[in-house]
């Protein structure tokens, strides 16, 4: 009989326990969310928000009484400004002719407004979408296009911001539009553009269908606007609604790089890089990189500048002399970079045979 009061003791123990701690987690995960969390992240992107809205007055002191809601200090994370920028028109290989097209058709709209704006004829597009394969440069060439033209750039992934603001997805996307509105000259970037411009279907989900609407028409006031342009990039243009497509009348497609554009590719990674005068051809190498993108000669890059400087740790190590963290010349000892940096053995036989054929 003890026995039995015993366990049924316990067992009340337990629960009661059990469902305090529970109720304890819950509520502080409800709290957390609802003041912003004190989390990392959350203390880390207050701070951002805070840095760049101080940048953007210092810029332009008519912001100075900005008034941003709760969703637009949001996005204000994602927001930067053009002098922040590191990537220029300069860095980018092998797309000349794009880039010029570009810049005709969106850098010159937003910094010349007036003048697209007087003729209907001129008007700047809506948007502009790049679309290929990854590693390709669509966003080195959306951030390209901000820096050049000086616009604010709001670069944003679609994915992330359904997944972090479900049902609440329509007044972030007006938090979007009307953001970039204040701060003009803006450029807004959306990777992985067909997550949620997929062609519309029946099983589409009420509150996606209604996100897609609002998108539209916040899109459609743009037109009136020259000085906030959007940039969308994706993989898969074909999955994009074609409502959307029509406004998107600017498309330009970036492959996989030519032999030639990986040549210019290489050039520009290279340009800081000691390569040897007698070892090293990188119209060799960029022959030999067929199906490779520019994200992957990136690595490649990397990987061949890596393998210069760990042999020159081991042969420091070897001859046992400690590597002197203060010895700034150390750079210059590191040895210029081969093909065989690049390439696996099986691909510089070829290069050999080409020597020597062209040595014949
Ligand atoms: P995508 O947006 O098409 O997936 P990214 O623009 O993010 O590709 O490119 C990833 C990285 O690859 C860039 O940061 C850059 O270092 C390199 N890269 C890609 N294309 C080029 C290019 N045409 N010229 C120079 N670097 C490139």
């Amino acid at each position: 009989m003890a026995r039995k009061i015993d366990i049924k003791a316990i067992t009340d123990i337990c629960l009661f326990v059990g469902a305090g701690l529970s109720t304890y987690f819950l509520l502080n995960r409800l709290l957390s969310e609802e003041f912003g969390g004190y989390s990392s992240t959350s203390k880390e992107n207050k701070e951002k928000q805070k840095k760049t809205l101080e940048k953007l007055i210092a810029k332009n002191p008519e912001l100075n009484d900005l008034y941003l809601d709760h969703y637009e200090n949001s996005i204000l994370s994602s927001v930067i400004l053009s002098e922040d920028i590191d990537t220029k028109f300069e860095d980018i290989g092998g797309l000349d002719e794009l880039v010029s097209e570009l810049n005709e058709s969106v850098v010159y709209p937003l910094m010349v407004p007036e003048l697209f704006e007087s003729n209907s004829l001129l008007r700047a597009p809506n948007g502009v979408l790049l679309y290929g394969p990854p590693g390709c440069g669509k966003t080195m060439l959306a951030k390209a296009l901000a820096k050049e033209s000086g616009a604010n750039f709001i670069s944003l992934r679609m994915s992330s911001i359904m997944d972090k603001w479900y049902g609440e997805s329509n007044k972030i996307v007006n938090a979007i539009f009307s953001l970039a509105n204040k701060i003009q000259p803006c450029m807004i970037f959306i990777d992985e553009i067909d997550s949620f411009l997929r062609e519309r279907s029946s099983t589409d989900h009420e509150v996606t269908a209604n996100l897609k609407a609002e998108f539209m028409t916040l899109w459609d006031g743009l037109i009136s606007n020259g000085r906030v342009m959007l940039i969308g990039a994706t993989n898969r243009m074909n999955d994009i609604d074609s409502a959307f497509l029509r406004r998107l009348p600017k498309r330009f497609y970036i492959t996989l790089p030519s032999k030639e554009q990986r040549l210019k590719i290489l050039e520009v990674l290279l340009k800081d890089t000691k390569l040897d005068s007698q070892e090293c051809d990188i119209d060799f190498i960029a022959q030999k990189t067929e199906g490779l993108s520019g994200s992957d000669l990136k690595e490649l890059c990397r990987e061949a500048a890596l393998n210069a400087a760990k042999e020159y740790i081991r042969n420091q190590r070897k001859s046992s002399h400690n590597i002197d963290k203060n010895d700034t010349d150390s750079k210059i000892r590191i040895r210029p970079l081969k093909n065989s940096d690049f390439l696996p053995t099986s691909q510089l036989e070829s290069k050999s045979v080409l020597s020597s054929m062209t040595l014949d």
